[in-house]
């Protein structure tokens, strides 16, 4: 299939879920994961009018950034080293932040002037190798988090596992709701948008029907991913 077919058919799909639980389209945003692949092809899916793209390493966030057109809107979802840091564009919205050592020096990097915007990563899953902050440790990093005016936090992100048990991916997508929703009762951050990022193309369906705001479609869109 074509790169039109598939951003096509996500769409639908994308509609179709909304409409399952009677959610408006306009409440679910598409970030079009563009990882390994050619800015030739995310020029090709710019073009057919999506605006946000994904990527997990900020070396090749970076330049793809400085080919293609200015108001794409960039979003690194992959884990940061700190010593990456200065090469993230104060623009891009991060998807990963999950430990101390990060906050710390991302406040040191950025300014209350211009704050960088980013989403705490929940390890809803509780498997061990994933990356994210445990819910039991949450609340102790979203203290730190708030010190920092440096930082504006939008919202939530995590990773359901792999899996095919419906019962599983949507309990890790209904954690993170919850979460989110005390981190509104307790006003826990200032400007806090309620951004759920969640749902990946093998489980967007399920983010949805569990109240996603971002999902985070690679491969539905792009093809599979040949690594180098
Ligand atoms: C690669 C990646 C995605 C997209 O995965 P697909 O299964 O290709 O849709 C989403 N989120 C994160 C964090 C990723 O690393």
């Amino acid at each position: 299939m074509s790169l039109q077919e598939n951003y096509t058919q996500v769409e639908e799909r994308i509609a179709a879920a909304c409409a399952k639980t009677g959610r408006r389209r306009e409440e679910v945003h598409l970030i079009a994961v563009s990882k390994t692949h050619a800015a030739e092809k995310v020029q090709e899916v710019f073009a057919l009018g999506q605006k946000a793209f994904g990527e997990n390493r900020i070396a090749e966030l970076a330049e793809k950034r400085s080919q293609l057109d200015k108001s794409i809107e960039w979003h690194l979802i992959g884990q940061l080293q700190t010593n990456k840091v200065k090469l993230l564009p104060q623009e891009t919205i991060l998807h990963t932040l999950d430990r101390e050592s990060l906050v710390q020096k991302l406040a040191s990097h950025f300014t209350s002037v211009r704050p960088l915007r980013c989403l705490i990563q929940v390890n809803c899953s509780r498997e061990p190798q994933k990356s994210g902050v445990s819910i039991e440790d949450f609340f102790s990093l979203a203290e730190k988090i708030a010190a920092e005016k440096a930082l504006r936090v939008l919202g939530l992100m995590t990773m359901a596992e792999h899996s095919t048990e419906e019962v599983a991916i949507r309990q890790a997508f209904a954690d993170l709701r919850k979460l989110s929703q005390k981190v509104k009762e307790e006003r826990l951050f200032e400007g806090y948008a309620g951004w759920l990022s969640m749902g990946m193309s093998g489980d967007f369906g399920y983010a949805i029907q569990e109240g996603a705001t971002h999902v985070r479609i690679g491969s539905a869109i792009f093809g599979e991913r040949t690594f180098p």
